[in-house]
């Protein structure tokens, strides 16, 4: 049977998060941006709300939520801060990569602070020689008894100034290719790790930034998951998170679609109000209607997931024109509100600058089509594990 409809459960928490954006999260989205300020207190509220815990187990202080209801999550937090969305987003990528591959003790001790949205921890796979291509990264970790000692630079990494610890990516065999790399747990206050920011053109609470590692000493149980194949269990977590950063966009452009619409049926000019002009009305109707289809094939990949079906070109097809078309429509609508909305009194410069971000980070446009292309034209499987 086709069903095209939440559950109530579902709706339930769609509103519950759609009142909590708009009345607390949306009037402030432009002052964290102004003041370059991660609001850490508001990551906690929304632990309260269950948001930073939805992909970990209730055995951890998690809701074990599925990945449509994630997917709710992302796009109504995405209407009142794009940026605090990262608790959505991050967190069930990091969720599910711990629950599924990191042993009983760091289970305990991370997952439940993750799952309060006390902890942040971010993913740190890019280095600067290698950004799509990343299973060229050079970082090593080479054992030492019953230790693993890393080396290297990441760069881009979001929220590493403020992370209290990384899911970073190292070669542990450099003659292996892509199979050599392994993924390591790595508290951000260990000797010999450095996080230092960048001044990025969005994004500015997620304090973006380079990790730096010289002679970091981290004990083997801080592996996640088996030596030398970190780098298919991340790129299984990506095809999640290229769903709910679609979602992420997209509710960011919807927000300032609706706003637009208000604006454009009460602001008059010659007389009559802007939306009875077709020129007017023609491109909210274009940019509804693209981000509509891409916001139905977001939910479509997160059924797909929970249903431990193949999604990975859904995803990557998501991932690649939900962050398009929203920055296309959110650049409509700054224009369709006029000089005041090229100010930074109003959302729409911000959101630009925000969304604009996510056209990059998680995969560009290429490198999402790369992967489309090898599932049409040459197939490739992955297997799906339940949290
Ligand atoms: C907002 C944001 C958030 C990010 N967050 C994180 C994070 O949390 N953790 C993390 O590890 N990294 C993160 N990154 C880094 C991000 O993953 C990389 O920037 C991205 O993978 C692209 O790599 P690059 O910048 O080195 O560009 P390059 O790989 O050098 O690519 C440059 C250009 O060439 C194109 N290109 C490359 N190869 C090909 C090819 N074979 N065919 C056609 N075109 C190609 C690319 O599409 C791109 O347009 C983030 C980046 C941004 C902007």
């Amino acid at each position: 049977m086709l069903q095209f409809s939440f559950t109530e459960e579902q709706e339930d928490f769609r509103k519950i998060l759609r009142q909590y954006s708009k009345e607390v999260l949306l009037p402030q989205y432009t002052k964290w941006d102004r003041e370059k300020k991660t609001p850490r207190h508001l990551w906690e509220e929304l632990g309260e709300l269950g948001v930073t815990g939805l992909r970990i187990p209730e055995k951890y202080g998690g809701s074990a939520a599925d990945c449509i209801t994630t997917g709710i999550a992302a796009e109504e937090i995405g209407k009142g801060d794009f940026n605090l969305t990262y608790s959505v987003m991050l967190n069930a990528l990091i969720g599910e990569i711990l629950s599924i591959h990191a042993n009983n003790a760091i289970k305990s001790e991370w997952l439940p602070k993750i799952a309060q949205g006390k902890s942040i921890v971010g993913i740190a796979i890019t280095e600067p020689q290698a950004g799509t291509d990343a299973g060229g990264i050079q970082s090593t970790a080479i054992r030492k008894g019953d230790h693993f000692i890393l080396n290297g630079e990441k760069s881009g990494i979001s929220v590493a100034t403020v992370a209290d610890a990384f899911i970073l990516f190292a070669k542990t065999d450099p003659t292996a290719g892509n199979r050599g790399i392994s993924a390591f747990l790595v508290p951000s206050d260990l000797p010999g790790v450095d996080c230092r920011g960048y001044e990025d053109m969005g994004n500015i609470p997620i304090g973006r930034g380079s990790v730096y590692l010289t002679d970091v000493m981290i004990p083997e149980q801080y592996l996640i998951g088996n030596l030398n194949e970190g780098f298919s269990q991340v790129m299984n977590g990506f095809d999640l998170s290229r769903l709910l950063i679609g979602l992420q966009c997209i509710g960011t452009a919807t927000q300032s679609l609706d706003e637009t619409i208000e604006h454009v049926k009460t602001r008059h000019s010659f007389g009559k109000p802007l939306a009875v002009n077709q020129a007017v009305s023609f491109p909210i109707v274009h940019h509804y209607t693209q981000l509509e289809l891409v916001k139905w094939q977001a939910y479509r990949g997160l059924w797909l997931r929970d249903e431990c079906l193949q999604h990975t070109k859904e995803a990557a097809s998501v991932k690649w024109l939900a962050p398009k078309y929203s920055s296309e429509a959110i650049h409509e609508c700054l224009l369709l509100n006029g000089h005041y909305a090229y100010t930074k009194e109003m959302p729409f410069e911000q959101r630009l600058r925000d969304v604009i971000g996510l056209e990059i980070g998680d995969g560009t446009a290429q490198a999402n089509q790369m992967v489309i292309a090898k599932h049409l034209i040459g197939k490739e499987f992955r297997s799906y594990q339940k949290i």
